[in-house]
């Protein structure tokens, strides 16, 4: 995208002429954009969805390979998908309900250890783990049946923003008007760049290395995480049967070393770290993916909603906010920024249109609370578990042990864990 163009340019400043007008269009085909433009949809809105990756329906995952994106996804998120429908079409046998948490300090010493309980908390589980997949394919399935949805190929160009709503110009030729324009494409965001929005950044200096592994030990439906001396935090989630994901957060230098390493390497590996914990958890772990590697970074947009002037564009998922995958909570704080969309649009009085800017000012609102806490608390663990200072290592592993011992606290973690979300 070249050209900047924001506030009050007219419809008539638009270069092409409009081919096609509708309620709201989507720009973004992750799970956030699908579950938002259908959810949109499902509200009576003619929706137009437009990403270069919807040419084709996700498969369903199938076999004893499992994909190689593996989320944990929080109970607002399964709220979320059970409202649009979604949740009882999903293969339940590919989703690993998550019972308990165990995380590990750097000292290696027993009573470092924060460990959260389902049944502690009176909640049947904790989180889920399972294939982006399997959402995508489940919303892909339904996104076929929903007359108010379509799907453009493509890729938008250019935005242009006036009074009265947006104009959308596309790759492969034609324009799209709409009231409203979701942006959910992603971290660098073309249409938030677009219309000059900012946003705060900062690098991690670390990739994630992710791999799913076979144990010949039960996980015991509980997810880990160890944090390692240096910086380096490795965890563990818990598929159906005796796998787990891994996600491993270290520097680019040792994230692409650790690419190469073979099965016997691995093994290696694991016996060095966290004191020979994993294998003593897990038992013999053999590689079942192919691995990858994620750069991590913090992102907030500063504002949820623009052009400032006159806004008729609203940033979700990571278009707005991006985070350590420590907490494993990126998507999930993406999908209640869905949730709350979909509650306020579904809710509006009826001569308020979908971008009014009364509805986009109490998005906002009610998105940036959950956000900055959040963002936050993910970021102060990060670096609280980065810092080698004598006094920063013995607190941070005593701050773990004594969470550890108050169950008010820990209740409290949970219930930010599992994320509010209400649907009137
Ligand atoms: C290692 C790792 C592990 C993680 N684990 C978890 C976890 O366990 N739980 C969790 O909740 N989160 C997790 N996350 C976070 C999660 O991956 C992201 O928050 C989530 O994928 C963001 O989805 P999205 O739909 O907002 O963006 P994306 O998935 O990035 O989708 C962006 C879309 O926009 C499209 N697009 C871009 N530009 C344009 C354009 N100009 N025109 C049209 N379309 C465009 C793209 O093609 C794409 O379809 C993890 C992240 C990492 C790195």
């Amino acid at each position: 995208m070249s050209e900047v163009l924001q506030n009050h340019l007219s419809k008539s400043s638009a270069p092409n002429s409009q081919n096609r007008s509708v309620d709201v269009v989507v720009v973004g085909g992750g799970i956030v954009g699908k579950a938002c433009a259908l959810g949109l949809a499902q509200l009576g809105l003619q929706t137009i969805e437009i990403a270069p990756d919807l040419g084709q329906n996700v498969p369903n995952p199938q076999g004893t390979q499992w994909g190689q994106r593996i989320y944990a996804f929080s109970p607002s998120t399964q709220k979320l998908l059970a409202h649009l429908h979604l949740w009882d079409a999903i293969d339940h046998g590919r989703l690993q309900p998550v019972r308990d948490m165990r995380i590990y300090g750097d000292r290696g010493e027993k009573n470092d250890q924060l460990h959260l309980s389902a049944f502690e908390a009176g909640t049947p589980q904790l989180a889920w783990i399972g294939e982006a997949n399997l959402i995508e394919h489940t919303i892909d399935q339904a996104s076929r049946f929903q007359n108010k949805l379509e799907r453009i190929n493509d890729v938008v160009e250019k935005i242009y923003v006036d009074a009265d709503g947006s104009t959308l110009h596309l790759k492969n030729g034609g324009s799209i008007r709409a009231q409203l324009v979701i942006a959910a494409d992603g971290a660098n965001s073309p249409i938030r760049n677009e219309l000059g929005m900012s946003v705060s950044e900062e690098s991690y200096s670390q990739s994630a290395v992710v791999i799913n592994w076979l144990c010949t030990y039960p996980h015991l439906e509980t997810a880990f995480q160890w944090f390692l001396p240096g910086g380096d935090i490795v965890a563990m989630l818990p598929l159906p049967g005796k796998q787990v994901s891994m996600v491993w957060s270290t520097s680019p230098e040792n994230a692409n070393d650790l690419l190469k390493l073979d099965q016997a390497q691995w093994l290696d590996q694991f016996a060095s770290i966290a004191h020979g914990a994993i294998i003593k958890q897990l038992g013999e772990l053999t590689l079942n993916s192919t691995p990858a590697a994620y750069p991590l970074r913090k992102i907030r947009a500063k504002r949820f909603i623009g052009p400032e002037a006159s806004p008729k564009v609203v940033l979700i998922g990571d278009a707005a906010h991006v985070m350590h995958p420590l907490a494993g909570q990126g998507l999930n704080l993406g999908l209640r920024d869905v949730a709350v969309l979909l509650n306020i649009l579904g809710k509006r009085e009826s001569f308020r249109s979908p971008s009014d800017i009364v509805l986009l000012r109490r998005y906002e609102r009610q998105r940036q609370g959950d956000t900055s806490a959040l963002l936050w608390v993910t970021d102060k663990l990060k670096k609280l578990f980065s810092a080698s200072s004598n006094t920063e290592r013995q607190l941070r592993n005593w701050g773990l042990g004594l969470v550890n011992k108050s169950h008010f606290i820990k209740q409290r973690l949970i219930e930010r864990a599992l994320g509010e979300i209400d649907f009137e």
